[in-house]
């Protein structure tokens, strides 16, 4: 019985399911759909699945590459099924693809497909790619919301006549006029784009393969229909991997939709799981069969899974031309539609015929900021907007392209100037200028016209709070004279009641224009300045202790004791030159590189000596280096820090714009002193406010007068008046804007367009040409200030070190020498070292540079 068990268990075994279980995938040339085949099984493999029956599964993966080469794929198929497989995925091409279903259909082996079929039904098989009939629906829903009555299909072949063959007989009796066009073979499409726009169709839908998709937009822009009078469909799953950029200013109304959503989570879990190595820099890169042939695995491992677990069976090696058939194929299949698995293409379900059914699309518009999702639709629901994203109703009076504006410009440098031109200017050529450059790069992206009209008094519009009348440009723009103004306009609360600004285009805050103040004369003493007090504390301190240490050690160093007359073979006295008055004197004339005729001999002497020289040597080349760069930089006086002295003083005048949001500043202000300054300078108006910045900046070249201004202006001046600057900081923040009229329906184009300039890094570019290039820039550089700063001490305390190291070194020679003399004489005239010592301790105490020389006798007599 035990054997008969053993043996039954034993058999299952052997004719199991493998551990691994094969599943084979042919491909053709997108390397992105079989890398996408072999990472999905990696993640099966990896545990790492959408479904979680498929966990523990195991595969792997048998591939083949062939290039729509009919006999190739039957060779290659014929193996696959050969070596024992349980599925297989591809191929994309339609012939090729067809061979292969069929076949698996004989042999009973489940074919997986991922790309776009017409077919009804599949025998034996699955397709991930939503059925042409789903996709028709879509977009007949999406016509239907938008009601076009009129629209024109531009199509490439026959499968998209099939899919837009629903689109050009709408039901329900609707009067619609529906025309199709056929692209031609390419490359140049532009032919038929023209005949779609002679043929006045304003709705288009564009329905082509997506190797060809990206010409056709670019030909269809060039052609002119992409642009705010039309509205487009593309029916490509794969529009949002393209680069839209250059189509999405031109303000066509563009609706495509997509399967594959980026942003979400299980999408981005996938792609940006690291162990499977997508490779992806963005997923709106990732196109729809890639991500289908991710799915199709993950399906196929939890397909697998239900049939490993409620069957028992084996692989078969079968043959193309045989009579066997595998005989779990059609259960597998059966499980694989009954699977419902959330894949990167959403959730993926299957009807009975075997294609996706309840799958969801989002339905996406390219605007300003990209694409973006505007909807969703779903089978059973169909369309459901995004209640903040609803494709705005193409309004005609919105759209800006042929309209034409009256742009109001002040001759203020660097915003708008006349041109130097030796040729005579007429109309806008007249003016060139930083304002008048973004209002032609904004016209690039946005199409309209403009004429430009400079604002004669140069008055930019200010409130009188009497009449309640705004004057200057704001005053046009308000009266509907004008519809824009751009100069150095600053957006103001006051004034952004009464007009709209777009989106600031450059950052400023208020400051002080004032003359460079001149260099201070330098004091009697200013020599003493390279050091601070501490550096000449130690260095006098440094001077006394050396001074002291060297007649010490003078008179230690028995070398140091000559002869004084040598022609006397036994002199009755020593002489050493390190006296208290001459000690001192050497030791100064080292500091001062002077001379003193005299030089050490002895070790300990020397020793002190040449570490005394080396510590000159740093400290005086220190002290030179420095008195001179105190001497050619002269340090300046400022007769005011900040802006709010002025308030205080009577010497300096100070001023403002006349009618400008500088002078509104002080106005509005609760601060005491810039009350103080806006009461002086209403009371001097005549005298001190001024029209245009060129009569200030005169006015501080010539006079004792502080001009208060924006610092952007500051900055144009400073390059190209090199005699005056910025005083103290800045008072405010605030930024320039265009100015339209009150709720202009324009207002939102012109701020993206000011946006999209500055995400251009254009704006920064523009202020660089007319600031520091153009008309005199970067005149006066500031050249590089070497600030001099006294030296303290520890700056010169490592010299300190070496000389104190050389004073050391000194006493150990000192002390050895003297010692070792101690010893000869005490040997020589046979008295003890202790008594030589204290009896040369005496001499020195004396401090007498004379030294008796002991006779013979004196020791006789002494003995
Ligand atoms: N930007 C100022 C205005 O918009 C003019 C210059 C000034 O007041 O300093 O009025």
């Amino acid at each position: 019985m035990l054997l008969l068990y053993i043996t039954a268990a034993f058999i299952s075994l052997i004719l199991g399911f493998p551990r691994r279980i094969p599943i084979g995938g042919i491909f053709d040339s997108d390397e992105m759909i079989q890398r996408a085949f072999k990472i999905s099984i990696k993640a099966v493999n990896k545990n790492i699945t959408a479904s979680e029956n498929a966990m523990g599964v195991l595969l792997t993966s048998r591939t083949e590459k062939i290039n729509k080469n009919a006999f190739r794929v039957a060779k290659i198929a014929c193996k696959l099924v050969n070596s024992r497989i349980a599925g297989i995925f591809g191929p994309q091409d339609k012939l090729t693809a067809n061979y292969v279903q069929s076949m698996c259909d004989t042999l009973d082996i489940p074919y997986i497909a991922a790309r776009w079929d017409s077919k009804s039904k599949h025998s034996n098989g699955i397709n991930l790619y939503p059925h042409p009939n789903m996709l028709s629906t879509v977009f007949h829903d999406l016509i239907k919301e938008y009601k076009w009555q009129k629209y024109a299909i531009l199509y490439d072949n026959t499968d998209g006549l099939i899919r837009i063959s629903r689109l050009l007989k709408l039901p329900g009796g609707c009067t619609i006029s529906a025309m199709a066009f056929h692209l031609g073979s390419g490359p140049n499409f532009r032919q038929t784009i023209k005949e779609v726009k002679i043929s006045d169709y304003r709705n288009i839908i564009i329905d082509c393969s997506h190797d060809i998709l990206s010409s056709v937009l670019k030909q269809a822009q060039q052609v002119g229909i992409l642009s705010e009078k039309y509205r487009v469909i593309v029916t490509s799953l794969d529009l949002q991997t393209l680069d839209l950029e250059p189509y999405q200013y031109s303000g066509v109304n563009l609706t495509g939709v997509r399967l594959i959503n980026p942003q979400s989570p299980i999408v981005q879990r996938i792609l940006q799981s690291r162990s499977l190595n997508w490779n992806l820099t963005n997923g709106s890169h990732l196109k729809v069969e890639p991500a289908l042939a991710y799915d199709a695995v993950q399906l196929f491992a939890s397909g697998y899974a239900r049939l490993r677990d409620s069957v028992e069976g084996n692989l078969k090696k079968l043959f193309c031309n045989g009579t066997e058939v595998w005989g779990h194929g059609s259960s597998l299949s059966n499980y694989m539609r009954n699977e419902q698995i959330n894949g990167l293409s959403g959730m993926i379900k299957f009807d009975t015929a075997g294609f996706r059914t309840e799958f969801q699309l989002d339905i996406v518009h390219l605007g300003y900021q990209g694409l973006r999702k505007i909807g969703t639709w779903e089978t059973n629901v169909g369309i459901q907007w995004d209640p903040r994203h609803r494709i705005p109703e193409v309004n005609d009076e919105k759209s800006l392209r042929d309209k034409h504006f009256l742009v109001m410009i002040s001759l203020t440098e660097p915003y708008g100037m006349l041109k130097q031109s030796i040729s005579i200017t007429v109309g806008n050529d007249r003016y060139e200028g930083f304002a008048i450059d973004i209002i032609q790069e904004m016209s690039k992206i946005l199409g309209f016209n403009y004429t430009f009209e400079v604002q004669a008094d140069n008055v930019y519009g200010s409130l009188n709070k009497t009449t309640g009348q705004w004057n200057g440009m704001l005053g046009r723009i308000i009266a509907g004279t004008a519809d824009l103004a751009i100069t150095d306009l600053t957006i103001t609360a006051e004034r952004q009641n009464a007009v709209d600004f777009t989106s600031p285009f450059m950052n400023l805050g208020i400051s002080v224009l004032y003359r460079k103040p001149t260099a201070v004369r330098l004091s009697l003493l200013s020599f003493l300045g390279p050091f601070s007090v501490d550096v000449w504390v130690h260095l006098i301190v440094a001077y006394i202790v050396v001074s002291m240490l060297l007649f010490v050690i003078g008179k230690l160093c028995p070398t140091e004791w000559t002869n004084p007359y040598p022609c006397i073979r036994e002199p009755e006295v020593l002489e050493t030159p390190f006296t208290l008055m001459d000690t001192p004197f050497f030791v100064i004339g080292a500091l001062l590189k002077g001379s003193t005729g005299f030089a050490p001999v002895g070790i300990s002497t020397r020793t002190l000596t040449v570490s005394w020289w080396f510590f000159n040597l740093i400290i005086g080349s220190t002290y030179v280096a420095n008195l001179a760069a105190a001497l050619a930089t002269k340090s300046v006086a400022w007769p005011f820090q900040k802006a709010e002295n002025l308030a205080y003083q009577q010497k300096i005048k100070y001023g403002a714009k006349k009618n400008g949001s500088t002078l509104s500043f002080f106005k509005d202000s609760s601060h005491e002193a810039y009350n103080i300054m806006y009461s002086y300078m209403m009371d001097h108006a005549d005298e001190v406010l001024i029209e245009k910045i060129e009569d200030g900046v005169r006015k501080v070249q010539q006079e004792n007068y502080a001009y208060l201004i924006e610092s952007t202006s500051i900055e144009y001046i400073k390059q190209r008046k090199c005699n005056v600057t910025q005083v103290g900081g800045l008072l405010d923040a605030k930024s320039y804007g265009i100015a339209m009229k009150k709720d202009a329906p324009y207002r939102t184009d012109f701020s993206g367009a000011i946006l999209k300039l500055q995400e251009n890094g254009i704006i920064n570019e523009l202020q660089y040409k007319w600031w520091k290039q153009k008309r005199g820039g970067n005149e006066c550089e500031e050249k590089i200030k070497v600030q001099v700063k006294a030296l303290n001490f520890e700056d010169v305390s490592g010299v300190f070190l070496i000389m104190i190291s050389g004073v050391m070194l000194s006493w150990l020679f000192a002390g050895w020498s003297f010692l070792w003399n101690v010893r000869n004489l005490a040997t020589r005239y046979k008295v003890s070292y202790k008594d030589q010592i204290v009896e040369e301790l005496k001499f020195l105490a004396k401090c007498s540079s004379k030294k008796m020389v002991k006779k013979k006798r004196d020791i006789s007599r002494d003995d």
